[in-house]
């Protein structure tokens, strides 16, 4: 067989403005098992970047299935363009800044290092990259196309009328209102 060239593990922060939209808030929870178990089988079962799995890395789980996303800077719609599986190691370096809000970057910069065989450096630039193109792209309103996932072998019924799209303002404008307090029946 050919040696297929070692894909490298990057990181892939998802705007802000798109933190509400995913594959996972747009179809049912049935729908998403089937599809993640079909990315499973088609990775034969671990990750397609490291080769390993979560049990061996100390998890309770193997694999946890990734969007890919490709974004048209341009028009403004987020694109996905394919699932992949990955052990939890790699799925958190892809998601570094959750990584970081739990204080366990460490982790993510280990791995980098192992995979990828990177330098500190190397790995310090890359991160720096990813947050200035998250923050240029957080900055715009994204239309989701999901429509993958209504091909094969997916065949997901879709709403093609439900084109999501997260507004900016919407999204800094904080909900800060209260609770209306219910009247407490007598
Ligand atoms: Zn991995």
């Amino acid at each position: 067989m050919p040696k297929t060239k070692k894909m490298l593990l990057t990181v892939e922060l998802v705007p802000k403005t798109c933190w509400w939209s995913s594959v996972r808030t747009s179809v049912k929870p049935v729908e998403w098992d089937k599809i993640r178990r079909i990315s499973y089988a088609a990775a034969g079962n671990k990750c397609e970047i490291c080769g390993g799995t979560g049990k061996k890395q100390g998890y309770k789980h193997d694999l946890e299935c990734h969007e890919i996303w490709e974004y048209d800077d341009k028009i403004h719609v987020q694109k996905l363009i394919g699932l992949i599986s990955l052990c939890p190691k790699c799925h958190l370096v892809k998601h570094i800044g959750r990584a970081m809000a739990m204080g366990i970057e460490g982790d993510c910069y280990k791995h980098l290092a192992s995979v990828n065989k990177w330098t500190r450096e190397q790995i310090d630039t890359h991160i720096a990259d990813s947050f200035v193109l998250y923050k240029q792209r957080s900055m715009h309103s994204w239309t989701l196309d999901i429509s993958i996932l209504s091909k094969e072998p997916y065949g997901i019924k879709l709403k093609t009328t439900k084109n999501r799209i997260f507004e900016v303002k919407k999204y800094k404008k904080k909900r800060k209102v209260p609770k209306k307090k219910r009247p407490i029946k007598k």
